[in-house]
């Protein structure tokens, strides 16, 4: 608890005195040398130190630290032990800060939250994000996932995407960019060495023209394939947009409109059991399982059946094929899919067509039989989220990329250091003002 061992301790004491535990604490005197002349010295008195220490429940920890004070016998001036609770300075104990680094690597405490905890000002935490938390730099991943996130926490700023850079391999973030454009992509990729980025590969975009032509220009040797889950959101959405522009035409009440409002999930909901025990219905009169209602749809409306259909026949597809089978079965698909004369698949045909190579690419799946997908992205951009709508934005991304980096990369380990840097932002200075003249 304190980082001493007990021979090493004179005396301690324990008092408890308005929700504060103090440590009175007095080590044992060593011989010592004097740091200047290195003459024996002898005691000579002790100096107070007040340290904060991590709370006991409720109650906040200090250290009333009573350090052993040394006089030379030959030059005559004096030294303090070192002491094992703290830098020299700071007024935080080692175990405090080392817990305030663990806070802070939860994303889910923003800093005032930590602040209370600990009693630490949010000031100093952020000197300790800025001095204790370094990223180096690191080689790129072999499997590289572009992401971006855009929020309205982002949109006080001139920029309101970030772009996100995971590790799709070994799940960890990589980096994040103040912007997605592709000027700057292109600036920071462009950074690394050719050897580096020729080792890149594959890399997991979403369907973002400028992701693609950075992949091709920044990573000679990558395979690049699109997320399948954004594909499959574009097909479900033109799947959506069909049945309620089916429903709007009927009449409001009617028995079409009622199927198409009250039963839609069984169209859309994944692996419903359509053969349950047969209940009553009384729109019907009658007792009906799913399957007799999703048929009665059906039956009613044979558009949907088609459609129905194919986007089951896509989904079955992009779940289970092989990169192989994809190969065989994609453009028959995509043959269909353009034949169907259904409006509102139009959007989700053209990007089997135009995105076809990527597409096919996702069914590669080099690692843990995953197919290749931005999977983990999304999850760094979720914690982002919440991150980012608890604290309220960023203030100053180079600390927020830090931190963020810190939390979602268990490669970066932090290191306590005795000196404190802040990386402030660069503020405007003050103009001159008049003075006012008398
Ligand atoms: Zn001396």
């Amino acid at each position: 608890m304190l980082n001493v061992s007990k021979s090493d301790i004179k005396t301690s004491d324990i008092i408890v005195s308005n929700d504060v535990i103090y440590y009175d604490i007095t080590l044992v005197r060593k011989p010592r040398n004097c740091p200047y002349c290195k003459g024996s010295m002898v005691g000579h008195g002790h100096k107070l130190r007040t340290i904060k220490h991590p709370a006991v429940r409720e109650n906040t920890g200090i250290i009333r630290y009573h350090a052993n004070r040394y006089k030379c016998k030959l030059c005559g001036k004096t030294a303090l032990e070192k002491n094992p609770f703290a830098y020299d300075g700071f007024n935080a104990s080692f175990l405090l800060m080392r817990q305030a680094m663990d806070l802070l690597s939860n994303l889910n405490y923003t800093l005032s939250m930590i602040s209370k905890e600990l009693n630490i000002s949010p000031t100093q935490l952020n000197r300790y994000i800025d001095s204790f938390i370094t990223i180096p730099p690191r080689h790129l991943p072999v499997c590289l996932g572009i992401d971006e996130l855009h929020s309205k926490e982002l949109s006080k700023r001139n920029n309101s995407y970030i772009c996100i850079l995971v590790d799709n391999e070994r799940r960890v973030l990589y980096d994040i960019l103040n912007s997605r454009s592709k000027m700057d992509l292109a600036l920071y990729f462009s950074s690394f060495p050719k050897e580096q980025r020729e080792n890149v590969k594959y890399v997991t975009i979403d369907m973002w023209d400028p992701y693609k032509d950075i992949a091709n220009t920044y990573f000679p040797n990558c395979i690049i394939a699109v997320d399948p889950f954004h594909v499959i959101k574009h097909l479900t959405n033109g799947f959506e947009r069909l049945r309620i522009d089916l429903m709007n035409r009927c009449a409001y009440g009617s028995t079409a409109y009622y199927l198409l409002k009250t039963w839609h999930w069984l169209l859309v909901t994944n692996d419903v059991e359509l053969d349950n025990k047969r209940v009553y219905n009384k729109r019907f009169g009658t007792e009906l399982n799913r399957r007799d209602l999703r048929d009665m749809i059906f039956d009613a409306f044979p558009i949907l059946d088609d459609a129905f259909k194919l986007k089951e026949k896509y989904r079955k597809m992009n779940a289970e094929a092989s990169y192989e089978q994809a190969l065989l079965r994609y453009d028959e698909i995509a043959n269909e899919f353009q034949a169907c004369g259904i409006p509102q698949y139009g959007e989700f045909t053209s990007i089997l067509l135009n995105w076809r190579e990527e597409i096919l690419n996702s069914f590669i799946r080099p690692f843990d039989d995953r197919k290749l997908s931005n999977a983990f992205t999304e999850n760094a951009n979720g914690k982002l989220r919440t991150y980012l709508c608890v604290s309220h934005g960023v203030s100053n991304f180079k600390r927020f990329r830090k931190r963020v980096i810190y939390a979602l990369n268990r490669d970066i380990k932090y290191a306590l250091t005795s000196s404190l840097t802040s990386c402030n932002r660069s503020r405007k200075k003050r103009g001159p003002y008049p003075k006012p003249k008398e």
